[in-house]
């Protein structure tokens, strides 16, 4: 196995090991996921206490779940939580109750139109209470009365969530950031948790970091708004944020812009999808979809863009019991966090540099930069990047403007770079902005 293949395995094993626990925006299952995670990256563990104002909302009361089914007569259950915990709907009160199948029914809820699978229902924010199921289960359900109990409490207490600061030179960050409040859903969002936990390791065993790296694993939504309204005095440190999201399935990347749409962690994505030769697409930044929509509020508007495979919505299993282990792929994990890992490379190599010889072109032949190593068409790309990056390095252009300008990869215009740097023809400018 290669080194790729060792890392998608890893990652779908601790999917595998998260998969089971039964999470919600609050609750003892966020709390033991960041302890399985905080066995990979040292995590701090933050509670918020439930009531805890945060901008226009309050931290909620915390949910806990220990059992949940709906037993027929003959003493069977025929919906049950210790199957999965899909079954129930996140955040239902508790309820104890003998009922008939018709009083029961504006509690199930199904998905008819695949009537295979179990669908995934919250209710965070309305105090009610309900069951989901397969619509098979469902129409096997007789007349009668049936035991209906969710054993859960909604009580005072925190909201969970969990942070890794990694130190690099600068103070400036970089952020990523993925939900965790999903129960039994392995695409959303166990994939994003992975990929975001390996990286984290990556870039903790990297030496000579340029920025800082804040990794958050939050919940969903509220927890974002929580930890801006805990952290809205260091906000500006964010020099570059991706909201990770459902990264083990579909074939295609989507990267959704920030919602300043030319901020440079926008150029940075569109520039490395582009140059992954596989199919991508980039959308424009719209107020729906994952945390980006709180970074992105206009009283932050941070250039935090989202990078997912196929987009929250668009794709059949999503939020159903179809979103499982077997659909999230260990080649597709290892596929996304190398391209995490190639977008932290553009962000830390970005910079300017200046022609220390700008009058006509040096030659190259006689310091042993042209045509000196490599095979035929690598020698030419290896000279064009070159020939780019003294003709543009004024102390304008930085060097994925160059790439971008050039059409060529980020990696040969920053090769070429180092080559040039070391023979004397170029210089960094250290007055970055
Ligand atoms: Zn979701």
């Amino acid at each position: 196995m290669t080194d790729r293949d060792h890392a998608g395995a890893d990652m779908h094993a601790l999917i595998a090991g998260l998969f089971p626990i039964c999470r919600s925006i609050t609750g003892n299952g966020v709390r033991r996921t960041l302890d399985i995670l905080g066995q990979h990256v040292p995590l701090e563990v933050h509670e918020v206490p439930s009531g805890t104002p945060v901008f226009d909302w309050i931290v909620p009361r915390e949910w806990n779940v220990r059992d949940a089914y709906i037993q027929s007569a003959d003493g069977r259950r025929v919906v049950d939580f210790r199957q999965s915990n899909l079954h129930v709907v996140n955040y239902s009160l508790p309820v104890r109750a003998r009922m008939s199948l018709a009083a029961l029914r504006p509690h199930l809820f199904t998905r008819p139109d695949w009537p295979e699978v179990v669908p995934y229902r919250t209710s965070y924010y309305k105090e009610t209470w309900g069951f989901c199921l397969s619509q098979r289960q469902l129409e096997n359900l007789a007349e009668g009365e049936y035991e209906v109990v969710i054993d859960s409490s909604l009580e005072p207490g925190a909201l969970t969530y969990g942070e890794y600061h990694l130190p690099g030179e600068i103070d400036d960050e970089v952020l990523f950031t993925c939900h965790i409040c999903h129960p039994s859903l392995a695409n959303d969002n166990l994939s994003a948790v992975a990929v975001a936990v390996w990286l984290a390791r990556t870039l903790a065993a990297r030496p000579g970091r340029r920025y800082s790296y804040r990794f958050l694993f939050i919940p969903g939504t509220i927890g974002s708004i929580t930890w801006l309204a805990r952290n809205e005095g260091s906000v500006a440190r964010i020099k570059h944020g991706v909201v990770l999201a459902g990264l083990g399935a579909g074939e295609a990347f989507t990267y959704k812009k920030s919602r300043r749409g030319d901020a440079e962690i926008d150029r940075v994505v569109s520039h490395t999808l582009s140059h992954a030769s596989r199919p991508f697409s980039v959308a424009d930044f719209s107020p729906y979809g994952y945390d980006e929509r709180q970074f992105c509020s206009p009283g932050f508007n941070l250039p935090v863009g989202c990078l997912m495979r196929t987009p929250n919505g668009q794709y059949r299993e999503y939020h159903t019991s179809a979103d499982d282990l077997q659909f999230v792929a260990p080649a597709l994990l290892a596929e996304s966090l190398e391209t995490c890992v190639r977008i932290v490379d553009v962000l830390e190599r970005n910079g300017r540099y200046v022609n220390t010889s700008p009058k006509c072109e040096p030659q190259l032949g006689r310091r042993g930069l042209y045509r000196s190593l490599g095979g035929e068409m690598d020698a030419a790309s290896r000279e064009l990047a070159m020939l780019w990056v003294l003709n543009l390095s004024d102390g304008g252009p930085a060097l994925l403007d160059i790439a971008e300008r050039s059409g060529l990869p980020f990696s040969a215009i920053a090769a070429a770079a180092d080559d040039l740097t070391s023979h004397g023809l170029l210089k960094p400018v250290t007055d970055l902005t």
